[in-house]
């Protein structure tokens, strides 16, 4: 027969799965020696198996009752003894903590016959009926679904009449008298009387809550599969209400929002957990323990000390002191702020509890990312009006506005605030500062959204009744018209009145080069991770930058070198009208002439990066997008044009151009006329490009630099694509006096390429990813659209876990990535070979580009130091 229950001495930490998060947490602080009350866990096997057969598996209570007989030899107290009643806590426990989203059952086993012996043994009869009723409430309310409101009212009437003193046990004993009826009236039967009866009840209780709705929309939100089941903990009570000598708190062995050392936490005399939760009396903070109970403060001191360097990590810890006794009740590895992380990891590495590798898997390039945000000054923050989800970081302050339209058409700072959002919402969350919602969570479409376009997005905030039509929301009493100023802080998801001032980051100041890393401990430790992961990682970093002033951040920032510049980002502007004239070239001449007129002005450019780029690799990418993005919409020229009959003008050039614009209008024209094959069909222009590069690294050069250029032909799809540019482009570049060797490659962005990728890498130098076509042609996603359309549906619906533009999609599209790497090498084995998609700066997509084996990954300056981070961690 399966074992399904385990003692806390048999478990360990290792065992999670098995035990949970609690339960093996408890086994270990038992293993330890520390005072954790007896008990056992029932796995999550045991739930599984419950959960598949709708009953309880063949000899699970069986198995129960002869652990819980260990525990009342244990103690000496057995469990219905009217005498002297063991009572027992159960709580539920997962694999992954999910916050006060299941259940718990305190004082199992009293009953009318127990309820005396626990009086007579603690000396305490007010006590003793005051925790039969808090189980009939608890009991009620898990087993069987009885409202708590009901048993609420009838203790708050009674507190009412009782008295300074509160009720006395005889009163207490009447309010058993009448929850007892409150039960039988809900429930059909009386309470249970039989201890072992209600314990079953109680642990198939637990079992059932994994499926509750709130713990299954919880699962959804964090992405914890639904198919875990929980682990059910049971063990003697202690009592942290007993009088003023008892108590109930929580701990940090270090300050989990800053790293700090220190002692933190909070402290409830006379309380039990349930009633630090409800708020019901304020906590004072752990420091007070010391004066109040000075043996426990130092034994809980003592026992802080040994968590951590057993875990060799923060911990958090829930105890209670039961008449000057100190138990513990709970510890795992505590949440912490991405401040918190990367200052503590630094701090264990001086304590020798870790090494740097170590160090390295304590941090994360998310948390990286949050620390680079600018953040609310929080002395200058005023109370919060109300908290959301906080689904996008940042700090945006603005005015008020409740549509689109009025977002997109304001020119100061705004704050779109809906009860959710839909694609028709795109252009005002395109335009404003941050978006709040007060319905969804983080992959509602808001959030989606906004964290694809960098904006600050707090959601969910259901404390706001938002009325558009009324133009205002109101939060309680306060109402918040349309153009009232508020600032949100999409990292904690705080709503403020006003404007709060906006602090730049300190980790973003140093890594521009404006602060030095002595500047204070967050700094400090960031400067050290980074560093040790530049010197760890196999993974080079280049950035994705256009011009030279970005180039230059991005060196800062730490790119080795740049993995792609647009080159289409250097025609527009004022040279738009150059490029009109290429596309309107009526004949050779033109063409030539219209050339020859872009080509000083790409020099130029390229003259620029190199120098920024001094001794490292600038990948230029040939032109990509399909040409009529550089000449005016359809709509507008078709309206200008209708204009301008109507009134008996001349349309003059707009009539041409409208024309060209009919010409080369497509339906699909991300899969139309662009990358390669306009290099193939328009003559003369990638030569122009070609020539261009190759004199400005003479230039260079002849200037003393080191310049480094490659060429990158975008959107191949057939060698011969690529064979033809490449022979026209060697042309080119042998008739320009003084240039480099300069080395021709290829993006890999449509699935043929990938499929390919053996015959391709004969022609390439060199191959790099464009992870964003290749997931658009891969997944037949168009990426201008999607995000903003179904993609919320598919996250809510689980059918991805986070948009495959975002992270990497290892299974398809990596697997087309795979294959190109080992038929790409098979064939030249010098292959350099990198991505420059959006997923080089994401830290899960970094890891999977080292894991497939890439030279470097090339990505927005702001995210080069996250992809260092990631590609640090990805080596050890
Ligand atoms: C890509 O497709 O991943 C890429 C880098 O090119 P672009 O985004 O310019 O199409
Ligand atoms: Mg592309």
């Amino acid at each position: 027969m399966p074992k399904y229950v385990y003692d806390f001495i048999e478990g360990d930490r290792s065992r999670a799965d098995l035990l949970g998060g609690k339960g093996a947490n408890l086994a270990e602080m038992t293993r330890l020696g520390l005072p954790v009350p007896p008990g056992f866990t029932v796995s999550t096997d045991a739930c599984r198996a419950f959960l598949a057969a709708g009953s309880p598996p063949a000899g699970l209570f069986e198995e129960v009752t002869a652990h819980l007989r260990q525990v009342e030899a244990k103690l000496n107290r057995w469990l219905g003894d009217p005498h002297d009643p063991l009572l027992l806590a159960v709580r539920s426990g997962g694999r992954y903590s999910m916050p006060g989203m299941m259940e718990t059952i305190l004082d199992i086993g009293l009953n009318d016959a127990t309820v005396g012996g626990l009086a007579a043994r603690l000396g305490d009869e007010r006590f003793a009926w005051d925790s039969y009723r808090r189980l009939i409430q608890m009991f009620g309310r898990t087993v069987y679904g009885v409202p708590t409101d009901e048993f609420e009212r009838e203790l708050a009437a009674l507190r009412a009449t009782a008295g300074a003193g509160g009720p006395n046990a005889g009163q207490l004993r009447d309010l058993v008298e009448t929850y007892k009826k409150i039960f039988l009236r809900h429930v059909g039967h009386d309470f249970p009387q039989a201890p072992h009866e209600q314990l079953f009840l109680a642990v198939r209780a637990v079992f059932e809550s994994w499926n509750s709705e709130r713990a299954r929309l919880y699962r959804r939100q964090e992405h914890i599969p639904d198919d875990l089941g929980t682990a059910v903990n049971v063990m003697a009570m202690v009592f942290g209400n007993l009088g003023p000598d008892s108590g109930t708190g929580v701990a940090f062995t270090r300050d989990p929002a800053t790293g700090a050392p220190g002692v933190y936490g909070d402290y409830l005399a006379d309380a039990q957990g349930e009633d630090v939760v409800a708020g019901i009396r304020n906590t004072v903070p752990l420091p007070e323990l010391e004066r109040l109970d000075p043996v426990s403060f130092h034994r809980l001191l003592e026992i802080m000390t040994t968590l951590e360097r057993h875990y060799r990590d923060l911990c958090d810890i829930e105890f209670t002191i039961e008449r000057g006794k100190l138990w513990m009740l709970q510890t795992r590895v505590g949440k912490r702020t991405a401040a918190a992380a990367f200052v503590i990891a630094g701090q264990l590495v001086d304590e020798g509890l870790i090494t740097l590798d170590e160090a390295l898997l304590r941090v994360t390039g998310g948390q990286l990312a949050q620390l680079m945000f600018p953040a609310f000054d929080p002395a200058a923050a005023p109370a919060p009006l109300a908290a959301g989800v906080g689904a996008s970081p940042g700090a945006a302050v603005g005015r008020v506005v409740f549509d689109s339209a009025a977002a997109a058409a304001a020119t100061d700072p705004v704050i779109l605030v809906r009860r959710e959002t839909n694609p028709d919402d795109l252009p005002g969350m395109i335009a404003a500062q941050g978006v709040l919602t007060s319905r969804g969570g983080k992959t509602s479409h808001a959030a989606v959204v906004a964290r694809g376009m960098g904006r600050t997005c707090v959601c969910g905030a259901d404390a706001l009744d938002i009325d558009p039509d009324r133009g205002e929301f109101t939060v309680g009493d306060r109402v918040v018209r349309a153009g009232d100023v508020i600032s949100i802080d999409g990292t904690t998801g705080r709503i403020y009145p006003g404007e709060v001032p906006v602090q730049p980051s300190p980790v973003a100041r140093y890594l521009a080069g404006e602060l030095s890393p002595e500047a204070d401990p967050l700094v400090a430790a960031v400067h050290r991770l980074l560093g040790h992961a530049d010197q760890v990682r196999k993974l080079g970093v280049r950035a994705n930058a256009d011009t030279p002033d970005d180039a230059r951040r991005a060196h800062r920032f730490g790119a080795t070198g740049i993995g792609l510049c647009r080159t289409e980002h250097m025609f527009l502007g004022e040279r738009r009208e150059l490029v009109e004239r290429l596309i309107l070239a009526d004949g050779p001449d033109e063409l030539t002439a219209a050339l020859d007129a872009l080509l000083p002005l790409q020099r130029a450019d390229f003259v620029g990066i190199l120098a920024a780029m001094n001794g490292l690799p600038v990948t230029i990418r040939l032109l990509d997008p399909p040409l009529h993005e550089f000449l005016p919409p359809l709509a507008e020229l078709t309206a200008r044009v209708a204009r301008a009959e109507a009134l008996g003008r001349d349309p003059g050039r707009d009539a041409t151009l409208l024309a060209a614009v009919r010409r080369m209008h497509e339906a699909n024209p991300m899969l139309g006329l662009r990358g390669v094959r306009l290099g193939l069909v328009v003559p003369g222009l990638f030569a122009m490009q070609v020539r261009a590069v190759a004199e400005a690294a003479a230039q260079r050069i002849r200037a003393g630099g080191d310049p480094r250029p490659e060429i990158m032909v975008p959107l191949v799809g057939d060698v011969r694509e690529l064979a033809a540019v490449r022979d026209e482009a060697e042309r080119v570049l042998a008739t320009v006096d003084g240039a480099p060797e300069i080395p021709i490659g290829t993006m890999i962005e449509v699935p043929r390429a990938a499929l390919t990728a053996g015959e391709i890498a004969a022609e390439a130098h060199f191959f790099s990813f464009g992870t964003n076509d290749l997931t658009q042609t891969a997944w037949a996603f168009s990426r201008d659209d999607v995000e903003g359309s179904f993609f919320s549906t598919y996250l809510e619906r689980g059918i991805f876990p986070v948009s495959p533009f975002e992270t990497i999609d290892a299974r398809g599209v990596g697997r087309l990535i795979r294959l190109a790497v080992a038929e790409g090498r098979a064939a030249r084995p010098e292959l350099t070979i990198g991505v420059c998609g959006e997923h080089g700066g994401d830290p899960d997509s970094v890891a999977f580009f080292a894991e497939a084996g890439l030279d470097y990954v090339s990505c927005s300056p702001y995210r080069v130091p996250i992809a260092r981070l990631a590609a640090g961690r990805a080596a050890v």
